[in-house]
């Protein structure tokens, strides 16, 4: 069908998230069809964002900078970290506009399934900053599910001998919800009333 370098497109758009053979198949099309306007254009983005974007080292964003503008942003307020799974539970919450502290990217959760220890996560960073800067609450919004409670847990068992106080997130996080998936205002008013751990 056309020769190796539609085959690989395909491949390629078909591993993305939502993506199966035939969306990418159609989106393939749709790409190869109108060149100029659609298919150099997101080649362009596509390769930018690859050189440019990396994960801060500070807190695990993605930005182009690092540190990251939240983590360089002077009216953030650094004594307040909230700790995430993943970036976009971060973009989330920065959607909700309800946070004006900086974050902690975990990179994903414990769990015994899938083999994840704490080495795999963002954790040891997470404990530095904490100890280096005058952080007084740390927020666990990990999501409602047994590997986000789990920890949630773990890291409250590390974090309460810091000094700092703990949080999460108020209920009304749908079971096994995760946090990109709430629309804003939710999310907005579980931040706002979150409770001690
Ligand atoms: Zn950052």
């Amino acid at each position: 069908m056309g020769g190796p370098e539609i085959e690989r497109l395909i491949e390629l758009l078909a591993k993305l998230p939502g993506f199966g053979p035939r969306s990418a198949r159609r989106v393939a099309l749709r790409l190869l069809q109108q060149p100029e306007t659609r298919l150099l254009p997101l080649a362009a983005a596509l390769s930018d964002a690859a050189r440019a974007v990396r994960k801060c080292s500070r807190c695990g964003n993605l930005d182009s900078r690092d540190p990251c503008a939240i983590c360089a942003d002077p009216e953030r307020d650094r004594g307040l970290i909230c700790v995430v799974e993943g970036v976009g539970d971060l973009w989330a919450l920065e959607r909700a506009g309800v946070h004006r502290g900086a974050y902690h990217v975990l990179g994903g959760t414990l769990s015994a399934l899938a083999g994840t220890g704490p080495d795999d996560l963002n954790i040891a960073p997470l404990l530095a900053r904490i100890g280096e800067h005058n952080v007084r609450e740390v927020i666990l919004a990990l999501g409602a599910t047994v590997d986000g409670a789990t920890t949630a847990h773990w890291l409250s068992d590390r974090l309460r001998p810091l000094g700092v106080t703990l949080t999460r997130l108020a209920q009304g996080l749908p079971i096994g919800g995760a946090l990109d998936a709430m629309d804003d205002g939710t999310l907005a008013a579980a931040l706002r009333a979150r409770r001690s751990l």
